[in-house]
């Protein structure tokens, strides 16, 4: 998926650590999450208990990750991290499983992509903090059960609505994180740009906020991008005209919409008059996956108006229209 950590060179990689927050404190946004989370974890300690199961669900690189990393350093235990794809068989769950210590906090990204075998195991080791293995095969086989240490699991997902019901239902804490909106994007700007030292202005920062898409992690990355600019274009001060420039030639729109954004549109529009037209068809027409579409650019496209999701498909809003620069439909009759 774009932007997604795992793929970035190591040095973009390291640089997105010393970004990360490490406490709540530190962690921008999402506020009512953040103050709820905050009361579960601090009961959970002051209880000697495990906190109770955690599922993070909402776009890319809105701080599912990031706030896992918290909750487990609130906890003072360890985080250990997985994701759905990699948990191939039920003794890949088990191994993680029986080597978690007590009140440690595993994190399954992609939650929503669990082989369903390995589902299945998860249920007892979330229920009663035990698991079913079984051992040898074929007429040998039996199953023996073996007791866990109290742990937390923290599942995050882009697409809560592929969870199914019994996995779901074991969640005892259920957050949906939103896109940030541009103030507390440019605060997040501002932060990071102090810890990489980067000189910057107050609308250098808030330009670049307001085209991130209401998302951090694109913000740090625009960020970077723009000191680049900065560096070779201008006087290495990030201001307001050095973000334009940058943003421009990085193909981000006044509207914060990137190239992508605005194929996805533009092929709605010339292509199929505006809609309603299947996510498949689209995804085809655009060369990029159904399921990226639907996870990375339709959400933001929607909350910001550009696009409808209705029940014989998506289709092109009159902002939509005038955003690439043409008449809505219904204003020229047809
Ligand atoms: P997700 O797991 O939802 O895809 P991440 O937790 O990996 O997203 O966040 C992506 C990047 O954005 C992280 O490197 C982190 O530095 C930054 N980030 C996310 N949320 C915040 C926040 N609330 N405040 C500051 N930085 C954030």
């Amino acid at each position: 998926l774009k932007g997604d950590s795992e793929s970035l060179p190591q040095q973009d990689k390291e640089i997105d650590k010393a970004l990360r927050p490490l406490s709540f404190s530190d962690f921008t946004g999402q506020g009512k999450i953040v103050e709820n989370l905050k009361i579960f974890v601090g009961a959970a300690k002051a209880r000697e208990e495990a906190l109770d199961h955690v599922l993070l669900h909402g776009p890319p690189g809105l701080g599912k990750t990031t706030l896992s990393h918290i909750i487990a350093n609130e906890l003072g235990s360890t985080l250990k991290i997985s994701s759905g794809p990699v948990l191939d068989k039920p003794s890949d769950l088990a191994g993680l499983l029986t080597n978690l210590q007590p009140f440690d906090v595993l994190f399954i990204d992609e939650i929503h992509r669990l082989n369903p075998i390995v589902e299945e195991y998860l249920y007892s080791a979330m229920e009663d903090y035990k698991i079913d293995i079984m051992l040898d095969s074929g007429p040998n086989a039996r199953s023996i059960q073996i007791g866990l240490n109290p742990f937390t699991l923290i599942g995050a997902t882009t697409r809560a609505g592929l969870l199914t019901s019994p996995l779901r239902a074991r969640f005892g804490i259920n957050a949906r994180l939103e896109y940030y909106d541009a103030q507390l994007l440019s605060s997040i700007v501002k932060r990071s740009a102090n810890i990489l030292n980067m000189p910057i202005d107050e609308t250098g920062a808030f330009e670049i906020a307001r085209r991130s898409r209401g998302t951090p992690r694109i913000a740090n990355n625009l960020l970077r991008r723009t000191r680049d600019f900065a560096q070779i274009k201008g006087t290495g001060n990030i201001d307001m005209e050095i973000a334009k420039f940058a943003l421009e030639a990085l193909d981000v729109d006044m509207n914060g919409l990137d190239e992508m954004d605005n194929r996805i549109l533009l092929t709605i529009i010339e292509k199929f008059k505006g809609g309603p037209v299947g996510l498949t068809t689209i995804a085809t027409a655009c060369g990029e996956e159904a399921e990226t579409i639907e996870e990375v650019y339709e959400p933001f496209l929607i909350q910001e108006g550009f696009l409808k999701r209705t029940s014989r498909g998506r289709e092109a809003t009159e902002k939509a229209y005038r955003h690439v620069g043409l008449e809505p439909r219904s204003q020229m009759g047809t």
